[in-house]
């Protein structure tokens, strides 16, 4: 061998004959052929600095690409939090999932096509809900829960309607944003009766007047209030004339008996409630979308009005929430429900498994329970009996940056992987993470 040979910069392979890797030519469909070319030349440059060998150019540049054209990456939720906002609160079903390569193409979201003329826009997720949540006559959908209320407080309220609504619900609801400041942003005028802690049906009564578009009722998802209170329900606010309007945020159809507190969308409006406003991505377990259910002949004319009034175009969603939102309601039970109801002895049992199976391995891991919750804004104070995997507490950052990342919670020095809002057939891929995390630190040792 030349001194030419050796020297390895001559030995970089040339970037077509990189490119016709099979697995890069993969990567190049998937992710375009540009950001490859880009993975190439940089890992080319990496060998003529011999930072590592020519004959692994293409393992290089491989290893530098993500695995989809999206830098959203999946993580297994082990926090013990069902519905975690910073992990896009809840997983969607298989059948919303596969709703959503169906709806990806061209589709008939909007055309009729035995007339060949423009159709009800989501007409199948609007027959959903309607089937789902009894007494709902008439059904939209918004972008979120937030906007869902926006628009009914701009649609009827908003060239300086009224509102009435309790000081006892003029709630943040994350992030900073409040529901007093929504619905001012709209030019909906406030008018908050009664106190923090107590408010009477005369509060209510005193305050309506000639300017009163709704009584609204907001549900405190996200807290709760305990001792001298009192609040007024929706079926004694119904009798007092006008339109009553009731935020329920979690996005409960119908109730749910773990969750006595919750209040549910076919109830509400069974109380009296004229229009229901939620969001579809808590409790009900599907994508990001706000639900707005009409009760009785006023509340589905009001449905109407909301539904044409011209913000209302600004806010829809697209065919894919349609489509998965279709498919959570009328199709199989969610994920978010599946944990919900999970049984706490099997819920033990797999993290008994999981903890022995790592433990074979050397692993300082054992099975304990916990408690897990809710979470995104709903149902606070509402404890499910849980299990999880402990280990020693460097494991939390490690196990993030693992892959997959993995979101477990740290508590009393310990790493809790929590197996609630994880389905059992994550508990292997879990396990490899540990497993992988656990083999770095012991190469590192
Ligand atoms: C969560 C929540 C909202 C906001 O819904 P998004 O879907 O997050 O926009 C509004 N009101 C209540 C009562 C909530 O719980």
């Amino acid at each position: 061998m030349t001194t030419a040979d050796a020297d390895p910069r001559r030995r970089v392979p040339r970037t077509d004959a990189v490119l016709a890797d099979p697995a890069l030519a993969g990567a190049a469909a998937r992710l375009g052929r540009d950001r490859v070319k880009r993975a190439v030349i940089a890992a080319q440059q990496a060998a003529r600095e011999g930072r590592i060998a020519p004959e692994d150019v293409a393992a290089a540049a491989r290893a530098a690409l993500p695995a989809a054209a999206t830098g959203i990456r999946p993580v297994l939720n082990a926090s013990g939090v069902l519905l975690h906002t910073n992990l896009g609160r809840a997983p969607l079903s298989a059948a919303a999932v596969e709703a959503l390569g169906v709806a990806a193409g061209t589709c008939d979201v909007e055309l009729d096509l035995a007339t060949g003329r423009r159709g009800t826009r989501g007409a199948g997720a609007v027959a959903a809900l309607r089937d789902a949540v009894p007494g709902a006559g008439a059904a939209w959908i918004a972008n979120n829960g937030a906007a869902a209320l926006a628009l009914v407080c701009a649609a009827l309220a908003g060239t300086g309607g009224e509102i009435v609504v309790s000081r006892g619900q003029l709630v943040e609801i994350g992030d900073g944003f409040r529901i007093p400041e929504l619905i001012e942003s709209t030019g909906a005028r406030l008018r908050p009766v009664g106190t923090t802690n107590r408010t009477h049906l005369r509060d209510y009564a005193d305050a309506i007047g000639p300017d009163t578009a709704f009584l609204l009722v907001v549900h405190p998802s996200n807290f709760v209030v305990s001792g001298f209170v009192s609040a007024v329900g929706v079926r004694e606010l119904s009798g007092l004339g006008p339109p009553v309007v009731a935020d329920i945020g979690s996005g409960l159809l119908t109730a749910h008996p773990l969750l006595p507190d919750e209040p549910d969308a076919a109830g509400t409006l069974a109380a009296g409630a004229d229009l229901v406003t939620a969001s579809a991505d808590k409790l009900l377990g599907g994508p990001q979308a706000g639900l707005l259910l009409g009760g009785g002949e006023r509340g589905t004319a009001l449905v109407e009005r909301v539904r044409r009034f011209p913000l209302a175009r600004a806010m829809r969603v697209d065919k894919l929430t349609l489509a998965a939102l279709e498919a959570t309601v009328a199709g199989p039970v969610p994920p978010v429900r599946e944990f919900l109801d999970a049984d706490p002895a099997a819920l033990r049992a797999r993290a008994a498994q999981l903890a022995a199976g790592l433990a074979a391995d050397g692993i300082d891991a054992v099975a304990t329970d916990t408690v897990a919750g809710v979470g995104g804004g709903g149902a606070p104070g509402v404890a499910l009996p849980s299990a999880a995997v402990a280990l020693p507490q460097h494991y939390a950052a490690a196990l993030r940056d693992a892959d997959p990342p993995v979101l477990g919670r740290t508590a009393e020095g310990r790493c809790l992987l929590d197996l609630r809002a994880l389905p059992p057939a994550a508990d292997a891929e879990l396990a490899r993470a540990v497993r992988s995390v656990a083999g770095a630190a012991g190469r590192e040792a």
